[in-house]
């Protein structure tokens, strides 16, 4: 059996699981300089910046972080101090099925069933279809199999949506899996 894995390459696996390790739970939204959400880290990763003085706190919870030699309130968001150049540009970023899946609204593009998902290369690789944002779709298991290896036009199945790059909170959506209330304020609609 295969193990399943989410940012593995894209490849015809079976659907990935929904529910990630309890170690994820404690993630951090982290802010540009500018407010800008750019990234979700862990919990000890932005202890590290908040104690390096890279980063200040945004949100914290009730609860406090212990070390041998201080205690430190457990961050929620933090914002780097420095303004940080992160690529803007989705296209430059990997492509994993989560992704795809959470741009495409976690529905198939062929017939809009949310079980048993897949992605599909809209113009097959057989014929020259590259692995691009733009050619590849959240589609369910059954669609896959029927569109096989045609093109869209062959057997009359069109993605719902054009397939584009997604917007940058995407990822953030991906990296977080289920996003803390106190986080929202920082997102744009869309990513929530
Ligand atoms: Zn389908």
């Amino acid at each position: 059996m295969k193990t399943l894995n989410a940012s593995a390459p894209l490849e015809l696996a079976p659907p990935i699981a929904r529910q990630r390790p309890l170690r994820d739970v404690g993630r951090v939204l982290v802010l540009n300089a500018t407010y800008e959400p750019i990234n979700v880290c862990s919990v000890r990763r932005a202890a590290v910046l908040l104690l390096k003085e890279k980063a200040d706190m945004v949100e914290r919870s009730g609860s406090a972080l212990r070390s041998e030699r201080r205690v430190l309130e457990r961050p929620i968001v933090i914002k780097l101090r420095v303004y940080a150049n992160v690529p803007r540009d989705s296209s430059k970023r990997k492509i994993t099925r989560r992704a795809v899946f959470a741009r495409d609204g976690w529905a198939c593009q062929y017939c809009g069933t949310r079980s048993n998902l897949t992605v599909d290369h809209v113009i097959p690789r057989s014929k020259g279809g590259l692995s691009t944002w733009e050619n590849i779709v959240a589609s369910c298991a059954p669609c896959n199999r029927r569109k096989a290896d045609r093109l869209p036009a062959q057997i009359n199945m069109h993605p719902r949506k054009t397939p584009r790059v997604p917007s940058p909170h995407i990822f953030i959506t991906v990296a977080a899996q289920k996003i803390p209330p106190a986080w929202l304020p920082w997102l744009p609609a869309e990513a929530a």
